[in-house]
């Protein structure tokens, strides 16, 4: 019931008016007793040093036969003075040997009068007795007086009543006031209500507001006191609040979009195994979807168990290895954030790429070295032979001998010369000198240059070439190095007698040069891997005709950096045909 401080401030008003209301009674009620005792003492005390009195009193007069008497018309004529009234207040005039009851303004009580304190000191000692408890019922004063002959006490004794009616009066009052004081009370916290927790209220519904996420409304200030100061704090602090989550959820947005798009694959598991999130990369390289219901012992549980991942301090981290879907992918394994909950993140990398790379790599230097051996062989045997038998040897053998060791100089000299090339092409060292040259005239130069050679095979060379062919911006001296090395091929593999036709022409943006050859062709398995270095159908008839197997490759290197193509025409019958095209306006940069 007082949890509400509208309550709260009623209990307190009615609290603080309450003992307000105490205090104040028990003061005045206590003033009140204690004046009148006062007033009392001191009236007494006045009227008794009144000089005629006290002549009056112990003066007896001539033939006094009964001193009481005679007092008694003495203090029955100050009976107004001494504030006498036959009721509350009352004189008694008492024997000064015995105390015995002799005369007085209350004869019924006079006889059964009490031995008060006061009473007793005049007796026994002969003292004026005035003194009076402020608690005790009454107020009395007993003075000893010597009248003649005879010891009289004149006794004043009060019964207090006027007192406690004034002090019945007085809480009457009191009680009048409070439920008076507790009713402006109840008001007055209703009036402090409408001013003071009526702003707390709205402060109270705005924080709730706030804290259901509702930024929308800010909170009206018309105060400019405490509240009003804590009010405009809430509201800047909403302010930042907001801000701060806009800026978090802007940071996650980020991370979310960089979480999508990276290529690497991520999957997050929670402490206990369950997957919190996983990006697509992920999904799409492990071959399956990951949902919420997948676990981390079912997805990786093979290349490390989730507590040994969760035991392992960053930044250290586990590492596997994963070939799914013809793909080699590395896992890596770390815990995060292992203060709080925090869980396991696994980053998935594929390497397939790199993998085969590294193998053709590999694969390369062992046929470099291997093509570089056989003519070295060659030569240091012939070599040999010739030195070890130097004057034995007939000339002709000789002179053989010698142009053996010439052309395996030349082809070694031939290799090295295409490694050069391709690998000028792979640092991107090698410019492009390009110009503006017709494709035309090219064919037709190209042509005139290997008609001879074809001949000389037997072979039929024909050329097919339109009229209005444009002019294209190419490194023409490369351009006409490939040209050249197909049809040199096609030369070189076709046996003698055979057919070979170049055609040419144009299509959108580009021109096209095909040469058709009706020779050995290439078996279908064979066909993908032509453009790879060193890579020959029949190494010995590519030896024998002087073929180093990195011509096309060599080739398409430098049509694909002109932005062309070159590839194989799929066609019936016996050869092979390939085509290379080329972009007229020469490769598009950027
Ligand atoms: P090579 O120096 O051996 O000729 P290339 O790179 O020019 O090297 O050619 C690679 C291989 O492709 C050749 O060894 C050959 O087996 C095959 N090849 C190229 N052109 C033809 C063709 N016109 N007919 C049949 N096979 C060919």
């Amino acid at each position: 019931m007082f949890r509400s401080l509208h309550m709260k401030l009623v209990l307190i008003m009615v609290l603080l008016i309450v003992s307000l209301m105490t205090v104040v009674g028990s003061f005045l009620i206590n003033s009140v007793a204690s004046f009148y005792l006062n007033d009392f003492y001191s009236q007494m005390q006045e009227v008794f040093a009144n000089e005629d009195l006290y002549y009056d009193i112990t003066t007896p007069t001539e033939q006094e036969t009964d001193g009481a008497e005679a007092l008694q018309k003495v203090l029955t004529a100050y009976a107004g003075e001494l504030g006498v009234d036959g009721r509350n207040r009352n004189y008694y005039i008492l024997d000064g040997i015995t105390g015995k009851y002799l005369a007085g303004s209350d004869p019924e009580r006079g006889p059964y009068l009490e031995k008060t304190h006061n009473l007793l000191t005049a007796l026994t000692r002969g003292e004026v007795g005035s003194q009076s408890d402020m608690t005790a019922t009454y107020m009395d004063v007993a003075i000893p007086i010597t009248r003649g002959e005879h010891n009289y006490i004149i006794y004043l004794y009060d019964n207090r009543l006027t007192v406690q009616d004034l002090n019945g009066q007085l809480v009457v009052l009191i009680i009048q006031s409070l439920v008076f004081g507790l009713v402006i009370s109840v008001l007055l916290s209703f009036l402090l209500a409408k001013t003071m927790i009526g702003p707390i209220e709205r402060l109270t519904a705005g924080a709730r507001r706030v804290a259901e996420g509702d930024f929308s409304d800010k909170i009206e200030i018309d105060a400019k006191d405490e509240i009003g100061v804590l009010t405009s704090t809430f509201n800047d602090m909403a302010r930042q609040l907001q801000e701060t989550i806009l800026e978090t959820e802007r940071e996650r947005n980020k991370l979310d979009t960089l979480f999508l798009r990276m290529t690497d694959g991520v999957v997050a598991f929670s402490a206990e195994g369950a997957v919190i999130h996983a990006n697509p990369a992920a999904q799409e390289m492990l071959g399956r979807t990951i949902g919420a219901d997948d676990q981390y012992e079912d997805l990786f549980g093979d290349v490390a168990a989730l507590s040994e991942v969760l035991a392992v301090h960053p930044p250290e981290y586990l590492e596997g290895e994963r070939q799914t879907g013809g793909r080699i992918l590395e896992l890596f394994l770390a815990p995060f954030d292992q203060e709080s909950l925090g869980g396991v993140l696994v980053l998935i990398h594929d390497v397939t790429t790199q993998r085969k790379t590294e193998e053709m790599r590999r694969e390369f230097v062992a046929n470099v070295s291997h093509e570089l051996r056989t003519p070295l062989t060659n030569i240091r045997s012939y070599a040999e032979t010739l030195s070890d038998n130097a004057g034995d040897i007939p000339p002709d053998m000789e002179r053989n001998f010698l142009s053996v060791i010439l052309g395996e100089s030349d082809r070694m000299t031939h290799i090295v010369q295409d490694l050069l090339t391709l690998s000028r092409f792979d640092s991107g060292k090698s410019e492009m000198n390009l110009t503006r040259f017709s494709f035309e005239e090219a064919i037709r130069d190209l042509y005139h240059a290997v008609l001879l050679e074809a001949q000389r095979h037997g072979h039929t060379l024909t050329l097919e070439v339109p009229d209005q062919l444009p002019a294209i911006v190419a490194d023409r001296e490369r351009i006409v190095q490939v040209m050249m090395n197909v049809v040199s091929n096609a030369i070189k593999y076709t046996p003698d007698g055979g057919t070979i036709r170049i055609t040419a022409g144009q299509t959108a943006d580009r021109v096209w040069m095909e040469v058709d050859d009706n020779g050995i062709g290439i078996p279908p398995e064979d066909r993908s891997r032509i453009f790879e270095r060193f890579y020959r159908v029949d190494k010995a008839r590519s030896r024998e005709s002087g073929g180093t197997g990195l011509g096309l490759s060599i080739a398409k290197e430098i049509v694909d950096r002109h932005g062309g193509s070159i590839s194989l025409v799929e066609k019936e019958g016996p050869g092979l045909t390939i085509r290379i095209e080329l972009l007229v306006e020469g490769p598009r940069h950027g």
